[in-house]
């Protein structure tokens, strides 16, 4: 058996969805197939901008839906044509449509939106290709049927917008609803349920995990995400010359990868999978004959010193200096916690062993909330100057270099900050995972492509 997932570059129209369809119809001539979808291309990011519009109380978010409206109907006639089973399908997008635009109008008039609606909306998305995908299956012969995970099927804890997923129940609900349908179940991605009942997501790029978690869930032989690239690449190939494909990864290769930014695969999906000893491919749904990328727990090894690169936008740094913290025992510990407490996610630490300053990486756009947080925290040590200062800087870039073999290799970083420091590019934070399977820096985002070909060209080039 088989979880096919599609991304939503794979069903950005009707062709691709067409294209989507063959591939599942193909492989369900073999094995028993179960499709999970993502949005459409774009549908998420129109799905929060229309949010965002009713917010701010403009009427913008009536044009998000004639257009989510005009690209659903679009792909409806491109894969339908003129035959009159599509009439019950069209139905049924505007049905929604019509419940969203009543949301948006509630959002209007209230001037919220909280975190929880924001999941009730952005779930439309999925609820919609599933629902075409499924209909278009049903037209060509054969049997299947959309099944909308947020309807007691995944269970989530209630943190909106990055909820934390039930296993054992989720894994219950999959076999007995899911894996109790004999055609070929269409899934949504991205969208949960609290435990409580409300509509919950993932996180943004969810439906990766989701299809980890049917996969899971049903005991799959294998877990396919379908995307738009060959499989996993050495780099970004938006930012990187000369990248290609990784043929094997192990598991904690693509979880630093994808934690550090390679969004070609959710960092949660190698979980669910991982757990089960399931084998995770990437492949491409526009050259379905290329291998892809396996993610297993054990890999053929290579001869590579480094395995890729990835990079994570928008940091900015905290620093915070001072004697006063030297030796005293639970300072770190405060300066995580208050930063826990205001939901900043850390992102680097690092402590020089002098313990004169203690730096944190965060995301920018928490910079506010982290710093108000930790002057509160700080405030007497601050005022009693046993803190110097807290500084900031911003616009900085994380970039990670990742792999097995750079376990036990000596000269490895010797190597990469020569040719780091031969293009001038100056480094303000390093850090080595006690793994060694990952070296991060922080340069300013300026710099950004010139460090991340630096490197791939330093060793892989
Ligand atoms: P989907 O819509 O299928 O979920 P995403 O856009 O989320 O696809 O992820 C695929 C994209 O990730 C690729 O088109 C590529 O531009 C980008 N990407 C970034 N880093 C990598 C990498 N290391 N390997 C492959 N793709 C990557
Ligand atoms: N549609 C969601 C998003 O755009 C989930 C996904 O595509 O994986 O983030
Ligand atoms: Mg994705």
């Amino acid at each position: 058996m088989v979880v096919q997932k599609f991304g939503g570059s794979s069903v950005a129209d009707g062709e691709r969805i067409r294209t989507v369809a063959e591939i599942i119809l193909n492989t369900s001539k073999e094995t028993r197939t179960t499709v999970v979808l993502s949005a459409m291309k774009g549908v998420t990011n129109l799905l929060l901008e229309g949010a965002d519009s009713a917010l701010k109380g403009s009427a913008q978010y009536l044009d998000i839906l004639a257009t989510l409206e005009e690209k659903h109907l679009t792909a409806i006639h491109q894969l339908f044509g003129d035959s009159e089973r599509k009439v019950p399908l069209i139905e049924r997008v505007l049905a929604s449509l019509a419940d969203l635009k009543d949301i948006y109008h509630g959002v209007e008039l209230v001037k919220e939106c909280s975190l929880r609606s924001f999941d009730l909306i952005t779930g439309f998305g999925e609820r919609l290709s599933t629902a075409v995908m499924a209909a278009y299956l049903n037209f060509r012969g054969h049997k299947a049927q959309a099944f909308d995970t947020s309807q007691n099927i995944i269970i989530s804890d209630d943190n909106h917008g990055q909820a934390q997923v039930f296993f054992d129940q989720s894994y219950t609900n999959i076999r007995k609803t899911i894996g109790a349908y004999e055609g070929i179940p269409v899934i949504t991605g991205f969208v949960a349920v609290s435990h409580t009942g409300q509509p919950t997501t993932l996180g943004r790029n969810g439906s990766d995990f989701t299809a980890s978690i049917i996969g899971a869930g049903l005991g799959a032989d294998k877990v396919e995400i379908w995307t738009d690239v060959d499989g996993v690449l050495s780099g970004d190939p938006r930012i990187i010359n000369n990248t290609f494909v990784i043929d094997e990864l192990s598991v904690e290769e693509a979880m630093e990868l994808s934690y550090f930014g390679a969004e070609v695969i959710h960092p949660s999906t190698m979980l669910p999978v991982v757990e089960k000893d399931i084998p995770l491919w990437i492949k491409n749904t526009h050259n379905p004959s290329a291998r892809g990328t396996l993610i297993a727990r054990k890999i053929q090894p290579h001869e590579r010193e480094i395995t890729g690169v990835a990079s994570i936008p928008g940091a900015a740094l905290l620093n915070i200096e001072g004697g006063g913290m030297i030796g005293i025992p639970g300072f770190a510990s405060r300066v995580f916690s208050a930063l826990a407490k205001a939901k900043v996610n850390i992102i680097m630490i690092s402590q020089a062993s002098s313990e004169h300053s203690i730096c944190v990486v965060i995301r920018q756009h928490e910079l506010t909330k982290a710093l108000s947080c930790l002057e509160a925290e700080l405030s007497t040590e601050l005022k009693q100057r046993r803190i110097q200062a807290i500084s900031v800087k911003k616009d900085l870039e994380i970039i990670a270099v990742i792999g097995e073999n750079m376990r036990g290799r000596p000269g490895l970083s010797g190597k990469l900050f020569s040719a780091l420091g031969q293009k001038n590019i100056n480094i303000l934070v390093i850090v080595q995972g006690s793994s060694e399977r990952n070296i991060s820096f922080v340069i300013q985002e300026s710099e950004k492509a010139l460090a991340l070909n630096t490197v791939h060209q330093a060793f892989l080039g």
